[in-house]
């Protein structure tokens, strides 16, 4: 069978050199093949006409059915148009054309019924189609089922390069090379999934007999977009190629046991079970551990990370610990020694602040192998800090450490150390084995018992006394309020302008007691002394901006107004709402909004009112906002470009293609069964080899 791939698309019936030059530059055409998976951006159903008189709001392409009235041209050379006024018996539109006038005025006469194809516009209350595709009702064929509608661009129009050419071209060579297109799925997964073949799904993607054989190649080519993206992903991690051997960690020894027995203050959760098991797995295995430990905000992150490191500290390595901030930093410092140091655990603190002598006796402790466990910022990563015996290192919110980053730790070994990264972003479990490709995924779904969920409610303008009065319940029976402000990138003078009017307005409103503000212009020694007149009670209400968003935590905080809630992003009004909730009482998040809201703001803010779960919400955060942002911080090194498949809502079909690769490389971890024969050459073609990224990580 001819190579697909091989052929210029130059050669097929219609394009020529110069055409296909511009399918080249404009879409990525190169070959016919190329062509053939160029798919639709919408379709229409050919039976369908739609009568001028329903057209409204947006239109989408159409089909109009009717008789031109007479034909009009204005303006001179270069500038003129033509117009023709066209009626379908419902009603008049205009139809434009700005280029091969003389030929259309000479192809188009009044009184012939004609079936127009394009997208109706509405200016100034007048319809009309700009550069319409025309069909002879009487010589027309007969055409059935949905045509496709191909996306161009602005130089292909200009081009007179119409969706209606492209569709030709792609009917050409589907009658002439159609058969030649080879199936790239093995036998057996077709067979279990039901997919159509290849060659089906090529044919009805472009020309579908009806909407249930489109659903089915749509269906087949996502499964196998995703399937490749996952032979890649899975290939290229370090687990299945076994290129990084990691130190093997038998032992439980008295670090961890005596944690267990005597220090631990509760007992662990079903899911700190689950995931602790899968660590102790991974530490066990010879390979190095690459784990992304997923958890919402209280979700008991921390005793898992510690615990992880009691490990490597019984098989004599040592651990470090590296968050995104200096306020972060310090704080699983300070919960990390008070849990450790009871133990005779060496814990410390390097940041950016650390003065030379406290450096100068972390530089030789960590190098005589004294200090157990160092916890840090950035700071941690640079190249004078050197271990002893770096066993395993904790990040956490992974997303703020690039790839670089976390490369540069390991090299600090010649075994690499076990690698757990936590986040509390949740992000579907089907994202993250694509995103976080060379991870491991484990979630911590459960949060401690007696936990009560917020309540959260969505309040208006003019409620404001009402939450105020509620506010103020909470603060006079001793807890803490925060009360945040959003951030107004654009103009930072406005941000700190309503930041100090709200500061104002909630000193008057609580005359009697002490209110903190930190925002993201402050020095940090102030904002630090601010966090602390708030963290250690001596302030009542903290007014602030986002920079609260993560970690800080004051478990006697029990009450959360969000001013201009309509302002904040799910991921963001749910890494506040994280502030509270984190003691014994109930707590309340108040989302204020002085406008009237609609459409999806309306639908986020009750999707806040009605569930406190972080999957639930960054689900639907995924697609509300699409996928788009979150291809932008790929993580994995593999080029995304896809097609067909959507990741936030194929969710079901990336776990099947995750779950058939995997079962595939199991039984053909080298891919060289005759079955799979197809697999390996299609992976190089989709990926070429170039200097590989992923490698690094
Ligand atoms: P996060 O996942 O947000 O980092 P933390 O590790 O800070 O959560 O835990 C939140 C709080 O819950 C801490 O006060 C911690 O001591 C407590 N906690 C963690 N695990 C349990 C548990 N199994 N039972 C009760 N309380 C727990
Ligand atoms: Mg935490």
């Amino acid at each position: 069978m001819p190579d697909l791939r091989k052929i210029d698309v130059q050669f097929v019936k219609g394009v020529g050199p110069a055409r296909a030059a511009l399918l080249r530059d404009e879409l990525k055409i190169h070959s016919v093949h190329d062509l053939l998976h160029f798919f639709p951006r919408e379709y229409v159903d050919r039976q369908h006409i739609y009568p001028i008189s329903s057209f409204s709001g947006e239109m989408p392409s159409v089909q109009v059915k009717g008789r031109f009235v007479n034909f009009t041209v204005a303006g001179e050379g270069a500038k003129s148009r033509l117009t023709g006024l066209f009626t379908d018996g419902t009603g008049t539109m205009e139809v434009v054309w700005f280029r091969r006038i003389k030929a259309i005025r000479q192809a188009y006469n009044p009184g012939v019924q004609y079936v127009l194809f394009g997208k109706p516009q509405s200016f100034n209350g007048h319809w009309s189609i700009v550069h319409p595709e025309i069909e002879n009702t009487e010589t027309a064929s007969a055409a059935r089922g949905l045509r496709g509608v191909y996306p161009l661009t602005e130089r292909l129009r200009n081009s007179s390069v119409s969706s209606r050419s492209i569709f030709q071209w792609v009917q050409t060579a589907l009658s002439v090379y159609g058969r030649s297109v080879e199936e790239t799925l093995p036998a057996h997964v077709l067979g279990k999934y039901r997919l159509v073949s290849k060659s089906d799904a090529i044919q009805w993607i472009h020309n579908p007999p009806e909407h249930i054989t489109l659903q089915r190649a749509r269906e087949r080519l996502k499964f196998e977009e995703l399937f490749y993206l996952q032979v890649k992903i899975l290939l290229s991690s370090n687990k299945r190629s076994g290129m990084v051997r990691g130190r093997v960690f038998p032992r439980i020894g008295s670090f961890f046991n005596n944690f267990y027995s005597q220090t631990l203050p509760f007992p662990l959760t079903g899911a700190q079970k689950r995931v602790m098991k899968e660590i102790r797995s991974d530490l066990g295995s010879g390979r190095q551990m690459n784990r992304l430990l997923q958890g919402d905000v209280g979700s008991g992150k921390t005793v898992v990370a510690l615990m992880t490191m009691l490990i490597a500290l019984d098989n004599g390595t040592q651990a470090c610990l590296m968050a995104p901030t200096e306020i972060l930093a310090t704080q699983h410092y300070e919960s990390l020694r008070a849990m450790a140091a009871p133990l005779g655990i060496n814990v410390k603190l390097l940041t950016g602040s650390t003065k030379a002598k406290a450096r100068g006796e972390i530089d030789r402790q960590l190098l005589d192998g004294s200090l157990h466990i160092l916890v840090g910022t950035h700071a941690v990563i640079e190249d004078r800090v050197k271990f002893r015996d770096l066993g395993l290192v904790v990040i956490d919110e992974q997303h703020r450490f690039g790839v670089m980053q976390r490369a540069r730790l390991w090299a600090k070994n010649e075994f690499p150390p076990h690698v757990l990264v936590m986040t509390a972003t949740p992000i579907p479990r089907t994202l993250a084995m694509t995103l976080y490709g060379d991870l491991d995924v484990s979630v911590i779904d459960e949060l401690p018992p007696g936990r009560k969920p917020i309540t959260t409610l969505l309040r208006y303008e003019q409620q404001r006394m009402d939450v105020l009065k509620a506010v103020g319940r909470q603060l006079a029976i001793g807890r803490q309020a925060y009360i945040v402000f959003p951030l107004i990138e654009e103009n930072e003078k406005l941000q700190l302008q309503s930041l100090q009017e709200g500061y104002d307005f909630v000193r008057e409103a609580f005359p009697s007691y002490e209110i903190a503000m930190v925002h993201g212009r402050m020095k940090p020694a102030e904002k630090e002394y601010q966090m602390n007149l708030f963290a250690s009670h001596k302030a009542h209400i903290l007014v602030a901006t986002t920079v609260i968003e993560v970690g800080v935590n004051v478990p006697n905080a029990s009450v959360m107004v969000i001013e201009n809630a309509e302002r904040f992003g799910l991921a963001q009004l749910h890494q506040l709402r994280g502030r509270v909730g984190r003691g014994a009482d109930q707590s309340y998040c108040i989302l204020m909004t002085k406008v009237k809201i609609a459409g999806d703001t309306r639908k986020r803010l009750e999707l806040m009112t009605s569930t406190t779960d972080g999957f639930v919400i960054a689900e639907a955060d995924l697609k509300m906002r699409g996928p788009g942002d979150i291809e932008g911080t790929m993580q994995s090194g593999i080029p995304l470009d896809l097609r067909i498949a959507n990741l936030a809502t194929d969710g079901q079909i990336i776990q099947a293609a995750r779950n058939e690769v995997e079962a595939l490389l199991d039984v053909d971890a080298e891919i060289s069964h005759p079955e799979h024969k197809m697999i390996l050459p299609e992976l190089r073609a989709l990926f070429p080899p170039v200097s590989d990224l992923s490698r690094i990580s």
